[in-house]
């Protein structure tokens, strides 16, 4: 599938740009940002480390832009990394030695950690405490190194597959949603504006309508719209402009791209319809069961396309209906 199209996070991605700096700035998820405020704002006036957050929701909805946004909102240092990243107790260490008082740092990935990786975490983020063992072999001692308070912000794609003992020690754990079209229309326009490329009200909608809830989708597709809008047309993205950019990309009127339609197709032709399990879709597909899990189920799930069943993975009549193709008959009953 085009990487264009994918909400996951590509290594040149123009991301930066567009993010909010403030939390005023960031728009939807008006849940997890009201009740942010209020710890950010608990923690300035109490001189302390705000307590450890754990975002959890699909890729591209704005974890990593809560997180610079807090330590900017508390003053704060922002120190980045990624669990696959730490591959060794010491790596952690190393960051963990070096962050000043209060500084806020922000663990993508985190379901990623390595076991022997994440026991260091746990005194820290409890005692703000690290115990290192130095030496191997009978000669190998333990030395316990006080840290400054800091806070953990940790951010995972799937939240069942983070360990319990590490999820209890998040304070403040937080789901972010899918954004509603009007929200991504909001983020559709400012960005438009930031890219120095205007947008009518109906081009900022089509975009959002097509963007499958997320933020990173929308600014990607708006990208490649401002593109067709510059060469085609005056430069303005108009809806018909985006229509047609979108539709050339294989983004259609849901925003579901080529991935996902092979996803739903294979359900319906190879499968009735379903119930099929994980494991078989993904070696039909050639894709990760992770991906499919991560990425492709959640908004056809959210958009209420497919359904997850005990005994697998099933169209909902929404589905048939996109793909223009009848439900079969019910066997038997
Ligand atoms: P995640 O860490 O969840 O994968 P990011 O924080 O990296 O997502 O956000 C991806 C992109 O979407 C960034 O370019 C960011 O600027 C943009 N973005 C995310 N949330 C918002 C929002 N609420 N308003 C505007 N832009 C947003």
């Amino acid at each position: 599938p085009d990487p264009d199209l994918r909400p996951e996070r590509q290594p040149g991605d123009a991301d930066r740009a567009l993010r909010p700096q403030a939390l005023d700035e960031f728009i939807g998820q008006a849940e997890a940002r009201a009740n942010l405020r209020v710890f950010v704002e608990s923690a300035r006036r109490r001189g302390e480390a705000m307590d450890h957050v754990l975002f959890h929701g699909p890729p591209g909805l704005g974890k990593t832009t809560l997180a610079q946004i807090m330590a900017r909102e508390l003053g704060v240092g922002f120190r980045m990394t990624s669990g696959p990243v730490l591959a060794k107790a010491g790596d952690l260490a190393a960051i963990l030695t070096n962050l000043e008082a209060r500084d806020v740092l922000f663990i993508d990935e985190i379901h990623r950690l390595a076991a022997n990786v994440e026991e260091v975490l746990y005194p820290a983020l409890e005692d703000y405490e690290l115990d290192l063992v130095i030496g191997e072999g009978p000669a190998a001692r333990t030395v316990r190194i006080e840290l400054q308070p800091f806070t953990l912000v940790g951010a995972t794609t799937r939240l069942g597959l983070l360990t319990t003992p590490l999820r209890d020690r998040f304070g403040i754990p937080t789901r972010l949603e899918f954004y509603s079209v009007e929200e991504l229309h909001e983020i559709v326009t400012r960005a438009a504006r930031l890219l120095g490329a205007p947008a009518t009200n109906d081009g900022a909608r089509e975009i959002a309508r097509r963007a499958r809830g997320t933020p990173r989708i929308a600014g990607r597709l708006l990208r490649r719209v401002v593109d067709f809008a510059v060469v085609e047309g005056d430069g303005t993205v108009t809806a018909q402009i985006a229509d047609r950019a979108l539709t050339r990309l294989g983004v259609d009127g849901l925003g579901l791209d080529g991935a996902d339609r092979r996803y739903l197709r294979l359900i319906a032709e190879s499968y009735g319809g379903g119930p099929v399990g994980i494991e078989t879709l993904s070696a039909a597909l050639s894709e990760s069961r992770d991906a499919l899990e991560e990425v492709i189920e959640p908004y056809l799930l959210q958009q209420g396309l497919i359904q997850r069943t005990p005994r697998g993975r099933m169209l909902a009549d929404g589905a048939w209906r996109h793909l223009g193709l009848a439900r079969p008959a019910q066997q038997g009953g």
